[in-house]
């Protein structure tokens, strides 16, 4: 039985992650900080197979036993969140991510980067392929999120491409990821528009919502996710949906899968916010078999009963 750590596992990915993982038959550790992640995410996971342990993966990692698999998915990844805790987060993708692989390294594993589309900036190409370098703005205020994965990645790559070291390594770039265990007001669109709308109260654009996003639903991510991890890729590999909308149509579509009576609330976008936002996903497509199979309004559909629950 393969015995693999989900770092940031109490979090909406990782928590998906590792019931999945369970579900494949791996023993699995959750390691989290519970900075902007919750223990009710696992709390239905709790078993021999599941354990959860309370640890900043800035600090040194101490694991007894052998471990297969790392998938490094501890770092704030709201826009709200990280703008809170940016030395944080760099941290996290920083010495974080050097403290994993020195623990892949130790043990052997495998290990699997959660980057992001975030490491595209506000793209010059659309849509995005996995060798487009990026438009990044490294002294603005979303810096501290895009640098700490995009050195994050290098520092991944180094540790493969090292002959001493040679993790064997994985890279996935997601893109807008959305489903249930959404923290309500995260800040992004999705958590933020269907409570709104469940309220019948103005849903909040920033900007004119012309600026467009491609949402996949989770079970979806988490199934490319494990095609990655498992195969001999060592190279990134964007996993998202390529169905690209205006933030304005996302939120007329929620307002019609809800019934609401909402109506739109225009606010001033914030600096730096990526004008467009489309995975090319032919890679994923080639060589992992993987291609989303939720479509955006079954997806909302089971993250609206979700958020029912929460209001
Ligand atoms: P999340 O905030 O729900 O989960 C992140 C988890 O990491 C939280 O449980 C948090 O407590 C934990 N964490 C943060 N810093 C930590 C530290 N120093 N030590 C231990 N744990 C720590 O966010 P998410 O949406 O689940 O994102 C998970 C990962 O996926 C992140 O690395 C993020 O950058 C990446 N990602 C997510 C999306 C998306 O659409 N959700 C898109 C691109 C990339």
């Amino acid at each position: 039985m393969p015995r693999t750590l989900v770092t940031g596992g109490a979090g909406f990915l990782g928590s998906h992650l590792c019931e999945y993982l369970l579900k494949k038959g791996h023993h699995v550790i959750a390691m989290d900080n519970l900075s902007t992640g919750n223990t009710a995410n696992i709390a239905h996971l709790q078993g021999e197979k599941f354990h959860f342990i309370k640890q900043d993966v800035t600090e040194y990692i101490f694991l007894a036993g052998e471990i297969d698999y790392i998938l490094h998915f501890a770092s704030p990844a709201s826009p709200m969140d990280y703008l809170e805790l940016p030395i944080q987060t760099l941290k996290v993708g920083a010495l974080g991510t050097h403290k994993v692989l020195g623990l892949a390294l130790e043990k052997k594993a495998t290990v699997l980067l959660a980057s992001t589309s975030e490491v595209y900036g506000d793209p010059l190409i659309h849509p995005q392929t996995e060798d487009y370098w990026g438009n990044v703005n490294p002294v603005g205020p979303r810096g501290v999120y895009d640098e700490a994965k995009r050195f994050a990645e290098a520092i991944t790559m180094a540790y493969h491409r090292s002959e001493q070291h040679h993790v064997d390594a994985k890279i996935v770039r997601i893109f807008n990821t959305y489903g249930p265990r959404m923290r309500l007001k995260d800040g992004r669109a999705i958590p933020a528009f269907v409570p709104q709308a469940l309220k019948n109260e103005p849903i909040t654009i920033f900007g004119d919502g012309s600026q467009t996003r491609s949402f996949c639903y989770v079970d979806d991510l988490i199934e490319g996710i494990y095609r990655l991890l498992v195969s001999d890729l060592n190279e990134p590999v964007n996993i998202g949906n390529p169905n690209e909308m205006t933030i304005k149509m996302l939120a007329e579509c929620i307002i019609e899968l809800t019934g609401s009576k909402s109506t739109l609330s225009f606010e001033d976008l914030p600096e730096d916010d990526p004008k467009i936002r489309q995975p090319n996903i032919e890679k994923a497509q080639k060589l992992l078999g993987w291609e989303p199979k939720v479509d955006l309004s079954e997806g909302l559909k089971r993250t609206i009963d979700y958020f029912r629950t929460q209001i």
